[in-house]
């Protein structure tokens, strides 16, 4: 562990299974952890294989990690992390374990922490996340999206936003305003999940709708600034990032990560 004023970079520890099966059914950890072909993994667009596979634990290690930082210190980063289409029984897409919904349950379980609320920018909706908590009045879920895009079928969240297509920076940033604003009235978060996939950026090889880098970091700083106001400490995951330069995907991640140190710092 290295540190300086600001900073502190930690490694996480294996994840204990037993806590992803706080989230994740018996049956699917199995045939994740037996490298089985059936119709639970199947689902997955990425091979299935013992080095991937425990590239997810690993990085959902990294997202609770984080949670324990943040309830330290305001604030916490994984470098990796919000794997939001996985689905308690299911993968799907590039989703393999749903690492904050299992982030999100240790809190509860071995923090003592109540009210989780989830807050994911990524440009596709995070539907395997708002299935898992669907009947969970203690997590509120989220999600800001593009309407005509990946995942075809939408779950619904606690609250969703759907954005039509080109949709740029003024008006992404309103609408995140005006959706913080809501949850905020209606649900009183002991502790928030930042999804900043950056894949909502007009030059992403995935997404349709057109934020810039500068709108990208202003999101990132309306967020964070929302959860500094009510002194919520706050969990940054990675999420989508898809530019066709990758120059800039990374730019618009590190933008996020000082967005967070200038917020954790105040
Ligand atoms: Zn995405």
């Amino acid at each position: 562990m290295e540190e300086d004023s600001s900073l502190v970079i930690a490694a996480p520890e294996a994840l204990p299974r037993e806590a992803a099966a706080r989230v994740h059914t018996s049956e699917y950890l199995k045939d994740l952890d037996g490298d089985e072909h059936t119709e639970r993994t199947q689902a997955s667009e990425l091979p299935l294989s013992r080095q991937i596979v425990n590239a997810y634990y690993l990085a959902t290690a990294g997202t609770c990690l984080a949670a324990k930082l943040a309830l330290e210190h305001g604030g916490g980063m994984n470098l990796s992390g919000g794997f939001h289409h996985a689905y308690a029984d299911r993968a799907e897409g590039f989703c393999y374990l749903n690492d904050v919904a299992i982030a999100a349950r240790q809190l509860q379980k071995d923090h003592g922490v109540g009210k989780v609320a989830i807050v994911d920018c990524d440009v596709h909706q995070g539907n395997g996340t708002a299935r898992i908590f669907e009947d969970d009045g203690t997590v509120f879920t989220f999600s800001m999206h593009q309407r005509d895009n990946y995942p075809m079928f939408k779950e619904k969240s606690d609250l969703d936003v759907d954005l039509p297509n080109g949709v740029g920076d003024d008006e992404f940033c309103e609408e995140l305003s005006g959706a913080l604003e809501r949850i905020s009235n209606d649900f009183e978060a002991d502790f928030v999940f930042y999804l900043a996939g950056v894949d909502p950026y007009e030059n992403d090889q995935l997404g349709g709708l057109g934020v810039s880098i500068d709108g990208m970091r202003r999101r990132d700083r309306l967020a964070l600034e929302w959860c500094r106001a009510s002194k919520t400490p706050v969990a940054v995951v990675l999420a989508g990032g898809y530019a066709f330069n990758t120059d800039d995907t990374v730019r618009m991640h590190c933008n996020t990560y000082h967005e967070l140190e200038s917020v954790i710092g105040q």
